[in-house]
């Protein structure tokens, strides 16, 4: 036993019968929505719903696609609610799963958007006209990482497929951390818990001991931390300072954005510090077997899930992504180095 406990059963259930979870009431007031995700692994992400004296509020929206739109509407009525009868969008993070359908729900109730500063300043890049220099700046970072040219193209243009799932949304409501949210009957806080996105947040509930956790703890996945055009800086270190700030607070039941929920925070996130010190040592190993690799050339070396063969476009920017963030994070703890630029060359210290 490791300690972490999975109080999402039928969550967990439907991942071995590859079917989406029920919608369930999991606390007073407090219900999970599966919203299905198209082609992707992890397959649906968990909207709540949080009752007010007056209508209900969201948090995460789903993928602007019309089959989210419908499961999320069918939650709606299940927990006794209307499309119109959304008051908020509580948003965790801009990935289209959360966001994509904020712009939408806003337009068909009148609801209020809330958003991290951090991550609504990413909004006119990644959705908006600014598209053409974020794929110059990607470009050039992937040139930088020592992705051949051919490469560059398919993968910096990688993620522009999944523009048309996000309904531009400006928020409303501009989050920073510890900003308590204006909602009737409930005592909820957002935590900025930036790694896997700049302007991730948390929502605690402290009265009732729960951590709705977005993408920043998962119970079987550890998150994506990645460098990239829009998240330049030391993301792993953010992520990890973030786990140890959140790993302190009084949380009974952790509710993440996917997979299932479960009870046991604080072993949960030593086994993610756990997965990074091991992964930074896997590096470092790299590095010492071959010093003066691209950062490229270190992730053909790491292992991965799966072969490096059968990971494509997106996900293999990602994972270029994420071998960088431990590089930098090794940097920054003075155990490995760079040399040269376009490409740098990577080497361990000591
Ligand atoms: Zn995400
Ligand atoms: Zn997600």
């Amino acid at each position: 036993m490791n300690g972490v406990e999975v109080t999402g059963v039928a969550q967990q259930r439907s991942w071995t019968t590859n079917s989406l979870p029920p919608v369930e009431r999991v606390d007073r007031g407090l219900w999970s929505v599966p919203v299905p995700i198209p082609n992707n692994p992890l397959r649906y992400v968990l909207v709540y719903l949080l009752e007010l004296d007056d209508g209900v509020a969201v948090v995460d929206t789903g993928w602007s696609t019309d089959e989210a739109w419908t499961a999320l509407g069918d939650g709606l009525r299940i927990a006794g609610y209307n499309v119109g009868d959304v008051r908020a969008a509580l948003i965790t993070h801009i990935h289209p799963d959360h966001y994509g359908l904020a712009g939408r729900l806003r337009a068909e109730s009148g609801a209020w958007v809330a958003l991290h500063r951090a991550d609504a300043e990413l909004i006119p890049a990644r959705y908006g006209m600014d598209i053409v220099s974020l794929l110059q700046r990607m470009r050039a970072l992937l040139t930088e990482c020592g992705v051949p040219a051919d490469a560059v193209e398919q993968l910096s243009g990688a993620s522009m497929g999944i523009r048309e799932f996000v309904a531009l949304a400006e928020p409303d409501l501009l989050l920073e951390d510890r900003s308590t949210l204006p909602l009737a009957g409930w005592d909820l806080t957002a935590v900025h818990t930036p790694g896997h996105s700049p302007g991730h947040v948390c929502f605690y509930a402290p009265q009732r001991r729960l951590l709705l956790s977005g993408d920043h703890i998962l119970p079987r996945i550890s998150p994506n931390i990645a460098v990239h055009a829009q998240q330049p800086g030391n993301p792993l270190a953010d992520f990890l300072d973030a786990l140890a700030r959140v790993r302190e607070m009084d949380v009974d039941e952790v509710l993440p954005a996917h997979e299932w929920r479960f009870r046991g925070l604080r072993p949960r996130v030593d086994e993610l510090v756990e997965h990074h010190r091991a992964r930074l040592d896997e590096t470092i190993a790299v590095l010492c077997d071959t010093p003066g690799l691209t950062c490229w050339e270190a992730a053909l070396k790491l292992h991965w899930s799966r072969d490096w063969a059968e990971i494509t476009g997106f996900m293999q920017r990602a994972a270029v992504g994420e071998t960088l963030a431990h590089l930098v994070l090794l940097e920054s703890r003075g155990r490995a180095r760079r040399e040269g630029s376009t490409p740098e060359h990577w080497y361990p210290v000591g």
